[in-house]
């Protein structure tokens, strides 16, 4: 297969260096030099510009930082440059809409498109270890799915064009609010005298057990691996979170769910962005918990 691989970040470089493992032709381009320089570094071959390696792709892979980037490629000549019926796998994390409207672009242009943004972080896309949330018709999940297997480890195919977006910010939208409320459990237990460790082997082997607590404990020392025993070092940063949550919010008003928890986790996550947050594991919220902001 021919690849072209555009965005290749913390995120698309390693992913597109897991394609050229599993024997794919990959030709990569990102906007940013320095980008450029660490791909040519690693050996992936780049071309002049987006739509040059397009031009005579069988796939064009898109991992880049938000929906307005991949809406702005799509019309800025990447559709117009491909072979028609080109497979084209939209891979960052964007609102549902968005990815509707790439998709519906894509069709209109001739060629075919799935959704198929990612959890598991850098260190799953060096792994080969993601798990993809597949938006697609079941053709074009079918075609998708040995490069989607080259790049990660679970596939799944949650529905129709739009829905693996979906499907990622539901999932997020549970764990931010799960994150939130350990923390919150952690401070309360503090303050009425409870160990941490007490509460972890309560909580952890009971109805309170959870993602957030039993691999991102907030508090040092019961889970060694968690971002906490290395000063909230991500992991997942506060930023992405704050914007996984927006894409939810957007996503909560446009069909009218009374999800007040997701909300109020979007304000929460979003203040915690904008102060110390940014470059911080998201577990770290426990210490705004703590210091009451
Ligand atoms: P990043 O900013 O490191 O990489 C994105 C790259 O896209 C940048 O290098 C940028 O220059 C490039 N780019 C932007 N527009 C482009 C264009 N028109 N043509 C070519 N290149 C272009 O971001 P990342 O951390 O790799 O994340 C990528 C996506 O994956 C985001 O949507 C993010 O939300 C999602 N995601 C990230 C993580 C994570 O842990 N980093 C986890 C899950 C999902």
């Amino acid at each position: 297969m021919k690849i072209a691989f555009l965005g290749l970040g913390h995120m698309g470089l390693p992913m597109a260096r897991n394609l050229q493992a599993a024997g794919h032709d990959v030709i990569g381009f990102d906007v940013m030099p320095a980008a450029r320089e660490a791909a040519v570094a690693v050996g992936v071959p780049l071309a002049e510009s987006g739509t040059d390696a397009a031009t005579d792709a069988d796939v064009v892979i898109t991992m880049f930082p938000a929906g307005k980037h991949v809406i702005e490629a799509y019309e800025g000549g990447l559709l117009a440059a491909a072979r028609p019926g080109t497979l084209f796998i939209e891979s960052s994390t964007i609102a549902v809409d968005e990815a509707q409207a790439a998709h519906a672009m894509a069709i209109a242009a001739g060629h075919r498109n799935i959704d198929a943004p990612v959890s598991g972080g850098v260190v799953g896309a060096e792994n080969a270890t993601l798990a993809f949330m597949v938006g697609a018709s079941d053709d074009d999940f079918a075609a998708a799915l040995p490069l989607l297997e080259a790049m990660g480890k679970r596939i799944v195919h949650c529905g129709g064009p739009g829905l693996g977006q979906a499907a990622k910010v539901c999932n997020n939208m549970i764990l931010a609010v799960s994150q939130i409320v350990v923390g919150e459990a952690f401070v309360l237990g503090e303050r009425l005298g409870l160990s941490h460790d007490a509460l972890y082997d309560v909580a952890a082997n009971a109805s309170g057990q959870c993602w957030a607590l039993t691999t991102n404990c907030p508090v040092p020392g019961p889970v060694p691996t968690s971002p906490a025993n290395r000063d909230y070092q991500p992991g997942f940063a506060g930023a992405l979170m704050a914007k996984d949550l927006g894409l939810a919010l957007q996503a909560i008003d446009q069909t009218s769910t009374d999800a007040r928890m997701g909300r109020l986790a979007q304000e929460i996550y979003a203040a915690f962005a904008a102060g110390s947050g940014g470059g911080r594991d998201f577990s770290g919220i426990i210490t705004d918990i703590r210091d009451g902001q």
